[in-house]
């Protein structure tokens, strides 16, 4: 397979000064390469290519973004099957999801493209007498992106359409356990892109990310990631006043309603809850079935996810693939063994890891849990659904929205008064009603609460990485 290792600095492909990082293959557990990280002159230079090219990139019109964006667009479309390959090796995914994902890529940077001409706002009028306003919008400058392992390319494809369709310049570090997709984007970026438009980094967060979000010279830090990494982006903030934007953890609530179609249900989280492994921060993983319908969605569900096939993802048949690193397989083990022992929890299916596999777990589905158990509490970040019984919907919607996170949750019912009257009392960035999971560009993708605050995709993006400004004329 075609490996690029090199990072993307002022325009040009050069291998990392600093030391190695080892990139592994989940699924076997086995090193893929290793790939040497920035050390700090370059990140120095970096931030230093992204500062001298923001000028003129921020002067581009916006149809000179957007035909760089579509030209981007359709070389990684060409290149959709390598991307996938590369993808699915160093995440663990199935070669099917990689697809899929590597066109959810190409779908974005083609919607930023027409994104950057659509931009609105305001009339310009004479608010007051003898006075012309109007609003610019102009770029928030040098940004400062740090994405994670989860969905690695669809991650850095949310951090980059919205600068690149606004005309800031990035430096952007993707997580050291999968850079491979990002490193060979980096191949496409240096044919189209100006030099310093986008430099792209390799390196660990305490290291590299550290010295890339605490330098002066960035304005704008992005990140997805965890609740912690968020902490240090903001104390890095702190100092200089950078702005900031951040999708972090989640734990997805489903509502299901006494009159839910249970069939729709099961099948939808047979996909959604076990998609990535459960590595997903809108995973749909805490359940709160109304009692009527308790025991058959447990029983329903239990036989669903027990027929999900597992395995290495180059396998047309796999459904679900390996926990991404030996660190979060341990940790999930840990809340399971802890599940496991509980007085009141019943593993109803699955529950323990697979053997003769690598880092695979069974997809698991515990009952009976109850809100102060760490199964419902944490981000386990793993192919594990709770489920627990409510008989009062201001219960079930005061369980749902108690935990700190607020990124995702799921309302099912057939009737459409009592999904919306459900739906306005959810403290969630996101609410589906009876269907989980699915994005499209044109849509925001963000939290609320400790899940951050920010939006990828869609025009809100584009308003998040521009400021508006207030041009006054007197006459
Ligand atoms: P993480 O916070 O450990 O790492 C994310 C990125 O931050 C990596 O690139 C890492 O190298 C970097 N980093 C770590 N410490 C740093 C530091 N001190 N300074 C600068 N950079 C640093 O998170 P992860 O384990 O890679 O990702 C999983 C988390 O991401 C989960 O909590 C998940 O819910 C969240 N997530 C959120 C969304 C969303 O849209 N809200 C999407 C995907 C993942």
């Amino acid at each position: 397979m075609n490996m690029m290792t090199n990072l993307l600095i002022n325009g040009e492909l050069v291998p990392g000064a600093g030391d190695a990082v080892t990139v592994s293959n989940p699924s076997t557990g086995a090193p893929i390469c290793d790939i040497a990280s920035a050390d700090g002159e370059q990140v120095e230079a970096a931030v230093r290519a992204a500062k001298e090219a923001f000028p003129a990139f921020a002067a581009t019109t916006p149809a000179e973004r957007a035909g760089l964006l579509h030209a981007l667009a359709n070389r990684l479309e060409a290149e959709l099957d390598d991307f996938a390959a590369l993808e699915s090796l160093d995440s663990g995914k199935p070669l099917a999801a990689a697809k899929d994902e590597v066109g959810a890529c190409v779908d974005l940077f083609r919607f930023m493209a027409g994104a950057a001409r659509c931009m609105g706002g305001p009339l310009a009028g004479e608010y007051v007498a003898g006075y012309t306003s109007m609003i610019r919008r102009d770029p928030v400058g040098v940004v400062a992106s740090i994405s994670p392992w989860n969905y690695p390319l669809m991650m850095v494809a949310w951090k980059l359409g919205p600068p690149l369709a606004t005309g800031c310049t990035t430096v952007l570090k993707p997580s050291e356990i999968t850079p491979l997709t990002t490193l060979k984007l980096a191949g496409i970026l240096a044919d189209i892109y100006p030099a310093g438009v986008i430099n792209i980094l390799h390196g660990t967060g305490p290291s590299t990310g550290d010295k890339l979000i605490n330098h002066p010279d960035i304005e704008f830090i992005s990140l997805t990631g965890s609740i912690r990494t968020a902490s240090r982006v903001l104390e890095a903030a702190s100092k200089t006043i950078k702005h900031t934007h951040l999708e972090l953890g989640g734990k997805a609530p489903v509502i299901v309603f006494d009159d839910a179609d249970t069939d729709a249900l099961v099948e939808a989280l047979r996909g959604f809850s076990f998609y990535n492994a459960g590595q997903d921060c809108t995973q749909p993983c805490r359940l709160y079935v109304a009692d009527p319908l308790y025991e058959r969605v447990v029983a329903d569900l239990a036989g669903a996810i027990s027929s999900i096939r597992t395995g290495e993802p180059g396998d047309a048949d796999v459904e679900m693939g390996p926990i991404i690193t030996p660190a979060q397989y341990e940790r999930i083990g840990g809340i399971l063994g802890r599940a496991r022992d509980s007085a009141h929890l019943e593993i109803v299916t699955g529950g323990g890891a697979i053997e003769g596999q690598g880092q695979f777990y069974q997809p698991t589905l515990i009952a009976g849990a109850r809100q102060g158990d760490e199964v419902i509490r944490d981000e386990i970040f793993g192919p594990v659904v709770t489920v627990s019984r409510f008989s009062d919907v201001d219960e079930a919607v005061a369980w749902a929205n108690d935990t700190p996170y607020g990124l995702a949750s799921s309302v099912w019912t057939r009737d459409v008064s009592r999904a919306m009257r459900t739906v306005a009392r959810l403290r969630y960035g996101i609410t589906w009603v009876n269907t989980h999971l699915v994005g499209t560009s044109e849509m925001p993708h963000g939290g609320m609460k400790s899940s951050g605050y920010g939006k990828d995709m869609s025009m809100y993006a584009l308003e998040d990485y521009t400021v508006p400004r207030h041009i006054m004329i007197a006459h």
